[in-house]
C-alpha cells in the first residue's frame, strides 16, 4: 500500500504492530498523556495513549466482556462496582448491563480521555454515561480508594494503563491494601495484567502484592487480538477463596439472571471458567515468592 500512512505502536522497542491509518480523528497532549484517536483500515477507530493501543472498535468487546462479566458473575451479588481508569466507557457499559448493579463509580484521571471517547468512540461507552446508577469521577484513583469508606464496594475493576506514569500507583501494595479495605467481605478486584509473554514480570510483581492482602489470588486469560504477544492476563484477587470456584452451569444461570446471557461475542460460561486454567508460562508468574 504505497503512500499509506502507518501508526506504529510504541509499547515495545524491539517489536510491535502497526495500523494503516485512514484518518487522524483527534490528537491531544493532555496533562497526563498523548491521546490519539484515528480511523484504521483494519480495526475501525482506535484509541492510543502514549503510543499504546487501549481499544479498537473491532476487538474491544473481547477485553471489556471478560473484564466486566467474570468478576461480577463469580461474585454473584455485586451491587456496588468501582471501575478504575476505563475512560473509554466500555467496562462501565458492560457493568451496567448487570441487573443487580445498583451503583457503578468510574474514576478516571484524565477527563480528556472521557471527552474524546464520548465524542469519537460513542459506541464504546454507549448510554453508560447517562445511566442514573453511574457516577463518573475525574481524579487519581489512588486518592479515591484511600478516601472511600470501608466495605463500600463489592467489586473493583482496574482498567488502567500499564504500570508506568500515572498508572503505576494502581499496581502498588498501598493500592491493594486500600482495595481490600473498600471491598465488602465477598469482594473481588480484577486488573488488566498485561501480556505475560512480554510483560510477565509485571504480573509476577502485582500478583505478589495482591497476595499480601487477599486470600485468593490468581489470574485468568483472554485473547485480545490487538494486545500483541499472545494471551493477556487479568489479575484476580478475592476475599473469599470460594468466589473463584463457580461451575459453568452456575455461571450461565447467574448470567441469565443478570441479563447478560446472549449479549456477548467472546464471553461464554465455558470460556469464563476455562480462562482460569492458565498455560504454565503464565501460571509460573503467579507463584508466591
Ligand atoms: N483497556 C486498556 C488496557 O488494557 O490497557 C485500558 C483502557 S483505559 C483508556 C486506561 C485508562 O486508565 C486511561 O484513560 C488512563 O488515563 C487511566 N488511568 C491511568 N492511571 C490512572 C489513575 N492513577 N487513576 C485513574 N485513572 C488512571
Amino acid at each position: 500500500m504505497s503512500g499509506t500512512a502507518w501508526v506504529n505502536e510504541a509499547l515495545y522497542s524491539a517489536w510491535g504492530q502497526r495500523f494503516a491509518c485512514k484518518a487522524e480523528i483527534a490528537r491531544v497532549r493532555s496533562r497526563y498523556q498523548d491521546i490519539l484517536v484515528f480511523d484504521s483500515a483494519s480495526h475501525g477507530r482506535v484509541l492510543m495513549l502514549d503510543g499504546v493501543v487501549q481499544i479498537t472498535e473491532a476487538d474491544e468487546f473481547v477485553y471489556q466482556e471478560m473484564m466486566a462479566h467474570v468478576p461480577l458473575l463469580n461474585h454473584g451479588d455485586a451491587a456496588r462496582v468501582l471501575v478504575i481508569g476505563g475512560g473509554d466507557g466500555g467496562i462501565l457499559r458492560r457493568v451496567l448491563q448487570h441487573r443487580g448493579v445498583r451503583r457503578a463509580v468510574l474514576v478516571e484521571i484524565d477527563e480528556q480521555v472521557i471527552a474524546l471517547s464520548k465524542a469519537h468512540l460513542p459506541g464504546i461507552g454507549g448510554d453508560a454515561w447517562t445511566d442514573p446508577r453511574a457516577e463518573v469521577v475525574v481524579g487519581d484513583a489512588i486518592h479515591y480508594v484511600f478516601e472511600a469508606p470501608a466495605a463500600s464496594f463489592d467489586a473493583v475493576i482496574v482498567d488502567s494503563t500499564d504500570p508506568a506514569g500515572v498508572g503505576e500507583v494502581l499496581f502498588t501494595e498501598d493500592f491493594y491494601r486500600e482495595c481490600a479495605r473498600v471491598l465488602s467481605d465477598g469482594g473481588v478486584v480484577v486488573n488488566q495484567g498485561g501480556v505475560p509473554f512480554m510483560q510477565g514480570e509485571e504480573l509476577r510483581l502485582s500478583s505478589a502484592r495482591r497476595a499480601a492482602f487477599f486470600p485468593d489470588t490468581h489470574a485468568y486469560a483472554v485473547a485480545v487480538p490487538t494486545y500483541v504477544g499472545g494471551l493477556m492476563a487479568i489479575g484476580w484477587a478475592a476475599k473469599d477463596p470460594k468466589c473463584r470456584a463457580v461451575t459453568a452451569a452456575e455461571v450461565e444461570r447467574r448470567a441469565a439472571e443478570a441479563g447478560v446471557l446472549g449479549t456477548t461475542r467472546y464471553w461464554t460460561p465455558e470460556i469464563h471458567v476455562g480462562a482460569f486454567n492458565l498455560p504454565p508460562y503464565i501460571a509460573e508468574c503467579l507463584r508466591r515468592a
